[in-house]
């Protein structure tokens, strides 16, 4: 019998799945659903990260995703057992400092939390709803992203807007929680003595944050209301001035869903570069745009760096996680080089390998590279849900 838990990390258009077995890091096998809709494809892996055959499916809907990834792992474990689903929740409100097992209760107040974030919190409910149907009485886990930042200073938790506002609930939430929970977790692990001090995680990925993190609690992250703030993102703006959005609204007539489509699909490093949302491509263009758009990213990491830095009253160690900050060698170099007032040094030798500590030996700050893992952070959440503790199975 292979005794699993099944994480779920469901966005707009996309699903990734996770097999994990009842103890243990590795993952028994992953997915992921991309373009969910008319062209719609899965793709998968296997423990060892070898490609494996989609079993045959309707990838038109989250719950299509999820029916055939289910199918296809339990093609490759026959005698397969779900012990629990954990589910990728962006939106946890004032209220949710933990993960939770989910009821139709606590379903119902998920939803009411739709209107903080309209483009992915309905999406990660019918994930929800689907599982519930596909396994009724197996337990079923939230995980929130806002969740690791919830108990930060008031000071970072609100905005100088009227208070009501804050009573309603605009408030800075903060977001990457689940990436940040396992950073801090693993960097425990890896150095204690770090881990205890005053840290500068930058998730740096398609989106894109940091959180600034004394003895392993959020202290204040760049990410506020909704995960537009902050740093400029692949296709999301970062931080602007709120006058730009009063222009848009009064002297261009645009609404709200076309100043969402622009600051969300179509602004950060695919609108600075008009060329690809995609670090990768823009690192091996020769053209100024793309330059521009990285000059950009770069400086405005470095200024949240500094940010974050003075929120902590100084850093112990900078690390850097998401697609970004664990490959782009020449990104983690850039962002560091202004950085040598507050005790950065790259090692340029280390940075080429991605090693675990990129900085020098006798920079005063560390900085590291830590391979974020947001779906054991369910997936542990799920096991815990399943009675399951780390020795048993
Ligand atoms: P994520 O959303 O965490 O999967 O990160 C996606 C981002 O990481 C994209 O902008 C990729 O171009 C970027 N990325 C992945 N690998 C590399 C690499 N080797 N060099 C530069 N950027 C990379």
């Amino acid at each position: 019998m292979t005794r699993a838990v099944l994480t779920l990390n469901a966005g707009s258009s996309s699903l990734k799945v996770g097999l994990f077995p009842a103890t243990g890091d590795a993952a028994l096998a992953t997915g992921l659903a991309d373009r969910i809709g008319p062209e719609g494809v899965l793709k998968l892996k296997d423990a060892g990260g070898t490609p494996i055959a989609a079993a045959p499916g309707d990838i038109s809907t989250h719950a299509g995703a999820v029916r055939a990834a289910i199918d296809s792992f339990a093609a490759l474990y026959p005698d397969l057992q779900i012990l629990a689903v954990g589910h990728r929740v962006v939106h946890g409100g004032d209220r949710f400092e933990a993960p939770v097992r989910i009821t139709e209760d606590i379903l119902q107040q998920l939803d009411r939390l739709s209107p903080f974030a309209p483009l992915h919190q309905p999406h990660n409910l019918a994930g929800i709803r689907g599982a519930m149907a596909s396994f009724a009485g197996v337990p079923q886990v939230a995980c929130f992203d806002t969740a690791f930042h919830r108990r930060h200073p008031w000071v970072n938790d609100a905005f100088a807007l009227p208070r009501e506002m804050y009573d309603e609930g605009v408030r800075r939430y903060g977001f990457h929680g689940l990436s940040y929970e396992y950073v801090t977790s693993r960097l425990a692990e890896i150095a204690p003595h770090l881990a205890a001090g005053r840290v500068v995680v930058a998730h740096l990925g398609n989106g894109a944050s940091m959180c600034a993190i004394q003895n392993g609690r959020s202290i204040a992250s760049t990410m506020g209301f909704s995960a537009l703030d902050g740093l400029p993102m692949g296709t999301r703006c970062g931080q602007v001035d709120p006058g730009v959005l009063l222009y848009l609204m009064d002297q261009k007539g645009l609404g709200a869903a076309e100043i969402s489509d622009m600051l969300y699909k179509r602004s950060g490093l695919l609108g600075l570069s008009g060329i690809s949302n995609d670090m990768r491509t823009l690192e091996a263009s020769d053209r100024p745009e793309a330059a521009q758009a990285i000059d950009y990213f770069v400086f405005r990491c470095q200024r949240e760096v500094g940010a974050m830095a003075a929120a902590l009253g100084g850093i112990d160690a900078l690390v850097f996680c998401g697609g970004i900050g664990e490959n782009s060698r020449l990104v983690r170099a850039r962002i560091c080089e202004r950085l040598g007032w507050m005790g950065i040094e790259i090692d340029h030798t280390r940075n080429a390998a991605n090693a675990a500590v990129v900085s020098s030996e006798v920079a005063r700050t560390t900085v590291m590279v830590v391979p974020t893992n947001e779906e054991l952070v369910i997936a542990r959440a799920a096991r815990a849900a399943a009675g399951l503790t780390e020795d048993a199975a």
